[in-house]
């Protein structure tokens, strides 16, 4: 006789059990997931563990650049094999472990908007858990600029601190304006912007006294520094994270999406509440770590198709560039 292992035993069994008609078991019944796998990227800058996370992805209609016809902002996308039918951001707030302390920078839309968009935007919070980091566990939490993506994830569903733990470190330039009365009431009744100073009112004044101001130009922490890129917004920063020999700039919003910006920086996006500054802004930041025998264009270029080694990487899922040394 056959011997049965124990697998072999249960199969058997189960089969007995679901056929006693003489049917075969049925498939093709099992529900819609409707939902992708958490997504979360590492890698190391000197001894520092950076983890990418992904807080979802949102889509823009073909007409976001302000100087660009839709037919050219189309022949890009589908240059880079992006769909070209709208443009679509990634959100990707990354966490950074230190050795002494862990550090978020900018804990994306948060969970309110991820509800509201089912799913679809602010998985931060999930997708940190799922990627085995405790939000009480985290020491610090940098902030970039005061735009929703960067900001509301500092609260839970409830209103709630969501980093209980944490010091906020928030840029002073962009503290004064969003916070001055007189900047607020300039803001046209229903537009974007008087929903953005309503918006950090909302979170900020949750906070209160969790919030350390931080000028640009700083170290916050060792190994991470702050830059001034004004433009998107009016105190828009963005940050240096060094370790040994190793660095990677993180630059928020100086370019939206590679695909469109970097390979044409004189593109305007409609994000940015300074078009002519912010433009500079990229030119300069661009410019700055791409600097040597290549030119712009041809950096745009290798960029946007996969960088080679000795021009920096361009890691798609941070927006985050490595600074060739
Ligand atoms: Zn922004």
């Amino acid at each position: 006789m056959t011997q049965l292992t124990r697998r072999q035993m249960l199969a058997t069994a189960a089969v007995a059990t679901l056929a006693p008609m003489g049917h075969m078991p049925a498939h093709g019944a099992a529900p819609l997931i409707g939902k992708q796998a958490p997504s979360y990227y590492r890698y190391n800058v000197g001894s520092y563990e950076v983890t990418v996370i992904s807080d979802g992805a949102r889509s823009w209609p073909l007409d976001i650049v302000r100087n660009a016809t839709k037919e050219d902002v189309s022949t890009a996308l589908a240059a880079a094999y992006l769909d070209k039918e709208k443009v679509t951001f990634p959100y990707v707030p990354i966490v950074v472990n230190i050795g002494s302390k862990l550090v978020v920078i900018d804990p994306g839309l948060g969970p309110t908007l991820y509800e509201q968009s089912k799913g679809a935007v602010g998985q931060f919070h999930t997708n940190l858990a799922a990627a085995g980091i405790d939000r009480n566990a985290v020491d610090t939490v940098i902030i970039s600029h005061f735009h929703a993506d960067h900001v509301n994830g500092l609260l839970t569903a409830d209103s709630n601190l969501a980093f209980p733990n944490a010091e906020i470190l928030v840029p002073a330039p962009e503290w004064n304006f969003w916070w001055d009365d007189g900047n607020m009431s300039k803001a046209p009744a229903g537009s974007l912007l008087e929903t953005n100073f309503k918006n950090n009112r909302r979170v900020f004044g949750t906070l209160g006294n969790r919030l350390t101001h931080y000028e640009p130009g700083k170290e916050l922490l060792p190994g991470i520094t702050s830059v001034a890129t004004p433009g998107h917004t009016p105190g828009h920063v963005s940050h240096v994270i060094a370790s040994g020999s190793d660095k990677v700039f993180v630059q928020a919003d100086v370019t939206l999406l590679p695909a469109l910006f970097v390979r044409n920086p004189g593109w305007r996006p409609m994000f940015d509440f300074d078009a002519e500054m912010a433009e500079q802004t990229h030119q300069r930041s661009v410019g700055k770590l791409y600097r040597g025998s290549r030119g712009h264009a041809e950096t745009a270029t290798a960029l946007a198709e996969s960088t080679p080694p000795e021009a920096g990487v361009c890691n798609a899922l941070s927006v985050t560039f490595h600074l060739r040394s």
